[in-house]
């Protein structure tokens, strides 16, 4: 029998059962691909990406998931050593054979004497220590016992990402501090404003822009109030917007003592304040369009954002409100999660929070105390995001970035990385040792 079951063997949950493996713990690892497909998988490997082949950049001295990278390989990581085998020529990218890598990981997986790999659709949740990594197409009976167990609205079937933006980079020459009618002593919000002809200019960008088409499975998702896209908004008339997420009401522009004739607002994001979203700007436009638009707005005109918006399937959790600081369901502390079910967005991140849990069920496991890893490297700032770092009400999935970290002083962008990422190896090196 085994000490622990895992659910799901995509990127989390492979890599989860390969840390307790490879620490002397013998895991049941139940995949359902073999028996019943997912919408997006096309093979029944362990691992497969469903879309790109990319693991995105692998610097580490620039880039938040390049730094990502470098900490999973010191803690042995079996998804970044098969990706480093099966990697492709792409620049500084970290792009893979993907069928390479997927039969990579799965041969690994199987090879491994202390794993058990059965191809079975787990529908509830089992008793005694499990780690659910089912990911963002999570078959919906065990969809209905996660959220039976965690309460109906504690479990969401589909994003509505908002832009973020780094909020060093919005000009607060032009937009500034104030809650709608100093609501609350208000200075929650910092407001962009709009004349006319910006607004209406924008508007007419909107229905311009390129759209990412909705997949076949993705068309029948029906928009919840309050997450209709802005695109769609606009397209139902030009004055639309602005007497929704755009209204000026109770907002005034310091410059001229007036509202303005519309606004984008932004809202803090992060305990740290280094990240806001764009208030109700959930999209579907390109990416491209996306920055290329959102820089038109007054103040945002060298914005650089953390997240840019969309709408997709994708089954997450209330993670801040629901799980523990070691990814544990307050509720049932032997049920603990990884994964892109965790909040987190992309494939190094839901194989780093697959990582994290399967050392934290190993420290469960051995009768000491999981230490989770501290904030300020990429690991502990990915897990501070999923666990802490967002607002429960408001939380939605997002890629690791550099705004997530507790900010250093510095004079130069350059600078403050060289130092931020030099404190991050520092700390990774003392909490491996301590570990
Ligand atoms: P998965 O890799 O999906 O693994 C979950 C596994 O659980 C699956 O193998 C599934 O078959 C299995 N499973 C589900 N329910 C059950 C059950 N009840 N019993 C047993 N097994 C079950 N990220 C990127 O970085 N780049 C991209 O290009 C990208 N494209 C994406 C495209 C789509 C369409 C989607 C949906 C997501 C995409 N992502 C992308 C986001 C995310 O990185 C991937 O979904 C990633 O695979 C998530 O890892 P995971 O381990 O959490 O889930």
């Amino acid at each position: 029998s085994h000490h622990i079951h895992v659910i799901g063997g995509g990127l989390a949950g492979s890599e989860a059962a390969w840390q307790l493996a490879q620490a002397g713990y013998r895991v049941r690892l139940s995949e359902m691909r073999g028996v019943e497909a997912t919408p997006a998988h096309h093979t029944d490997s362990l691992a497969e990406l469903v879309c790109s082949n990319s693991f995105r950049s692998d610097d580490a001295d620039n880039n938040a998931v390049g730094l990502l990278h470098a900490e999973m390989r010191a803690a042995g990581s079996l998804i970044l050593a098969q990706a480093d085998t099966h990697r492709l020529p792409a620049g500084s990218a970290l792009a893979v054979d993907r069928d390479g890598f997927a039969a990579g990981v799965t041969q690994a997986i199987e090879a491994h004497p202390l794993i058990e790999l059965v191809r079975e659709r787990v529908d509830v949740l089992p008793d005694g220590p499990v780690i659910v990594a089912t990911g963002p197409l999570t078959a919906a009976p065990l969809a209905a016992a996660i959220a039976a167990e965690t309460g109906e609205d504690a479990l969401a079937f589909f994003d509505a990402i908002a832009p973020i933006v780094h909020r060093e980079t919005v000009d607060t020459g032009i937009a500034w501090f104030q809650s709608r009618w100093d609501k609350g002593g208000g200075k929650d919000y910092l407001n962009c404003p709009m004349n006319r002809d910006e607004y209406h200019a924008f508007v007419e960008g909107l229905l311009a822009a390129e759209k990412t088409e909705f997949k076949e499975w993705e068309r029948n998702t029906p928009y919840f109030e309050g997450c209709m896209p802005i695109e769609v908004m606009a397209s139902r008339g030009h004055e639309t917007l602005r007497h929704g997420p755009m209204k000026p009401m109770g907002l005034d522009d310091p410059r001229t003592g007036r509202w303005p004739y519309a606004v984008v607002q932004l809202r803090q994001d992060n305990a740290l304040g280094t990240l806001w979203n764009m208030v109700g700007f959930q999209t579907k436009l390109k990416h491209a369009e996306q920055v290329r638009l959102f820089r038109t707005i007054p103040g945002l005109e060298k914005a650089e954002f953390a997240r840019l918006g969309g709408l997709h399937r994708n089954t997450f959790l209330q993670s801040p409100r629901l799980l523990d600081a070691t990814l544990r369901l307050r509720s049932r502390p032997a049920v603990r999660f990884a994964g892109q079910i965790t909040g987190c967005e992309g494939y190094v991140e839901s194989a780093a929070v697959g990582l994290l849990a399967g050392r934290f069920a190993v420290a469960d496991l051995a009768g000491t105390t999981a230490l989770p890893p501290p904030g300020t490297t990429a690991l502990g700032a990915l897990l501070g995001h999923v666990t802490g770092g967002a607002k429960a009400d408001t939380f939605q999935p997002m890629n690791v970035n550099f705004g997530l970290f507790p900010p250093v002083e510095g004079r130069k962008k350059a600078d403050r990385r060289a130092v931020l990422t030099a404190r991050a190896r520092d700390d990774l090196a003392t909490w491996l040792t301590a570990a």
